[in-house]
């Protein structure tokens, strides 16, 4: 099939959505199903893929002794596949999917809530709004980043993150919560502005610490716990970091909005999954979709308690592409990938911090005994110290695009199939990946008695449709979209890949 025609089959594949919606309407008035959803909590995996939750599954049960909350939630609610594509692109990144999501239209990927010819289209939670529902944003990603922003903003630039910080003060969500210091402090800021202050001045309580969020004590809360994206679960749990998990984040907010008298919107998301996948740091992957798990309990709880909530589940898009790979008679070692990860106490991120500028075949290899639980051999630390030192990366790791950090993996791969003293993780890349992703309703999910193989702009349909809205963003074509990216030699927002803003 042409791509073309694969995109227009795409198409079809939103408007089967909204017939069999239909067929559906007489299901909808069935005990037992929602008609109209009081409150929506959309929970956002961001770059999780089906083998993502194949480790973490099989590490928590394994491990840890019990199964994850997303297993129950998949086995009791109702669940599917969602194809990712953005506007042009087989692979799309956070804020083309987040669009799909939030506009129910495809765009072009780089911007927020807005086509490439510069139509501004009008976000879910805006439409909410409207309707008097409080908001709330819950990431580990800055809390301006693309997935959360997508949600309630337009601009062209998913980047631009002070502006940003300025159009959530004037939006005016209730609850602001994740990372991004530095795109709110007056001592970074570009314009000086002082965002705590504006925030405070319009009746927002402002938390900076664990210590803080606890004790916030308003109607509106603004929270921001790290100078960028929120640190790793694995280095906030394991190396003593001081920030609040998400589930931490995620329980502050929800009685926030339940208080309101309407009902609210709340995304939340765990956005460092994609991160830690584009660094190949199964570790980092693993417990970041593990602390994903505590908040969506927490989320599944609320719902027990709450049925007129609606809430949907959904990774954006596939990263890295991991997999656990068979390994040993009968496939028997495969499982040493699960057991290994046991040893791992820190993310890549955090030893890259912690060997600095100077590091020396001694210093890697010992952190890597510490922190990665393995035994580097005194070549693959000499390969660390010329990433780090001398800006020369191993050639397999620079195709992965993110450096030194993707030397840092590399050198951890196992390379001896008769030995299983490394995890037997195997990664396609360091990039966005095109596969089919997670898509579920919990609860007495609105008109989803039947859900297999969507479109993610599926996802807006079951929003309005639950919240009662009646809305279409305007739709641009494939062609069209490829005409502007044409008549302009320089491209305005190509900005493809989050995880080079990972600083
Ligand atoms: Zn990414």
């Amino acid at each position: 099939m042409k791509r073309r025609d694969i995109l227009k089959a795409g198409v079809v594949a939103g408007v089967a959505g909204a017939l069999s919606a239909q067929a559906q309407g007489a299901q909808a008035n069935q005990p037992g199903i929602l008609t109209r959803a009081r409150n929506l909590i959309f929970f956002a995996y961001d770059g999780m893929g089906w083998e993502d939750y194949a480790i973490a599954q099989y590490y928590s049960r394994r491990v840890l002794g019990k199964p994850l909350a997303l297993e129950r939630f998949l086995a009791s609610g109702v669940s599917g596949l969602q194809n990712t594509n953005s506007l042009t692109s087989f692979v799309t990144e956070s804020s083309a999917a987040g669009n799909a999501w939030s506009t129910g239209v495809k765009t072009v990927n780089g911007g927020l809530a807005i086509h490439i010819d510069g139509r501004k289209l009008t976000p879910i939670f805006a439409l909410a709004k409207q309707q008097g529902k409080a908001v709330g944003l819950v990431s580990t990603a800055t809390i301006t980043h693309a997935t959360p922003a997508s949600f309630v903003v337009s601009n062209p630039d998913r980047n631009a993150e002070e502006e940003i910080a300025q159009q959530y003060l004037d939006f005016g969500a209730e609850v602001y919560l994740g990372g991004g210091q530095r795109f709110f402090d007056p001592a970074v800021r570009r314009d000086k502005k002082d965002m705590y202050a504006e925030f405070a001045a319009r009746g927002y309580a402002v938390a900076k610490t664990p210590a803080e969020l606890e004790a916030a004590n308003a109607s509106k809360l603004l929270g921001v716990f790290s100078s960028s994206h929120v640190p790793y679960e694995v280095d906030r749990r394991f190396q003593n970091v001081n920030v609040p998990s998400l589930a931490a984040m995620t329980r502050k907010a929800l009685p926030i909005l339940a208080g309101k008298r309407e009902g609210f919107v709340l995304q939340i998301e765990a956005a460092r999954v994609d991160h830690a996948n584009h660094l190949n740091d199964a570790a980092a992957t693993l417990w970041d979709i593990l602390a994903a798990d505590e908040a969506l309990e927490a989320a599944m709880n609320f719902v027990d308690q709450n049925p007129d909530t609606l809430l949907i589940i959904g990774s954006d898009h596939v990263c890295g592409a991991p997999a656990l790979y068979g390994a040993g008679s009968v496939y028997r070692a495969g499982s040493a990938g699960i057991d290994l990860l046991r040893n791992e106490k820190g993310s890549i991120e955090f030893m890259l911090a912690r060997l600095g500028n100077q590091p020396t075949v001694e210093s890697v290899t010992e952190l890597y005994r510490t922190v990665k639980g393995i035994a580097l051999t005194p070549e693959q630390a000499q390969a660390v110290v010329a990433a780090i030192t001398q800006r020369v990366y191993l050639p397999d790791a620079v195709v992965r695009g993110i450096q030194p950090a993707n030397t840092l993996a590399w050198v951890m791969r196992q390379t001896d199939a008769a030995q299983v003293n490394r995890p037997n993780i195997g990664w396609n890349s360091g990039q966005h990946t095109a596969g089919p992703t997670l898509f579920g309703v919990y609860g007495r999910g609105v008109g989803a008695a039947r859900i297999g193989l969507v479109d993610n702009t599926y996802n807006f349909t079951l929003m309005t449709r639950a919240l009662g809205i009646r809305f279409q963003n305007p739709v641009m074509s494939e062609q069209e979209a490829l005409e502007v990216l044409r008549s302009r030699a320089e491209l305005p927002w190509n900005h493809p890949d989050d995880a080079l803003a990972l600083a």
